[in-house]
C-alpha cells in the first residue's frame, strides 16, 4: 500500500490520533501550519473532493471536523480547508480536511 494516509488508517504508519470512528480518522499534521493542525480523512481511500461521490461520507467528514474543533478547544475560532488536485495545491492524494486553529489566522482569500 503506497498511500500514506491509507497506511495510517491501517495502523501501519504512526500518527497522533485525535478522533476515530467507523468512517473517519483524525490525526495531527506532521508539519503543523498552526498551533492546532489536524487532518480528517475517510477510512476508505478517496483521492480528493473531485472523486467524492458519497454524500453521507461528506457529512461524516464535516461533522468530524467540528468534533475535532471541540475536542481541541477551538471555541475562539478555526478554519477548515480541503485542497483538491493540482491547482488546489493537494500534495497527498487521499481526501482530507485540514482543521486549523489555536491562533488568529490570517486572511486567505484576496481579490484577484
Ligand atoms: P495537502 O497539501 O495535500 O492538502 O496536505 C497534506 C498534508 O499532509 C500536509 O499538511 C502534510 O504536512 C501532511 N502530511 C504529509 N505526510 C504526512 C504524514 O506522514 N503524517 C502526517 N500526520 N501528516 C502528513
Ligand atoms: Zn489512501
Amino acid at each position: 500500500m503506497t498511500c500514506i494516509f491509507c497506511r495510517i488508517v491501517a495502523g501501519e504508519a504512526p500518527a497522533r490520533i485525535v478522533l476515530a470512528d467507523e468512517h473517519v480518522l483524525a490525526f495531527h499534521d506532521i508539519r503543523p501550519a498552526a498551533p492546532v493542525h489536524v487532518l480528517v480523512v475517510p477510512r476508505a481511500h478517496v483521492a480528493s473532493l473531485w472523486e467524492l461521490d458519497d454524500r453521507r461520507l461528506a457529512g461524516h467528514l464535516l461533522f468530524a471536523a467540528s468534533e475535532v474543533a471541540r475536542l481541541c478547544g477551538l471555541e475562539r475560532g478555526f478554519r477548515v480547508i480541503a485542497n483538491a488536485r493540482h491547482d488546489g495545491g493537494q500534495e497527498v492524494d487521499h481526501l482530507h480536511l485540514h482543521v486549523l486553529g489555536g491562533k488568529r489566522l490570517g486572511r486567505m482569500l484576496a481579490p484577484l
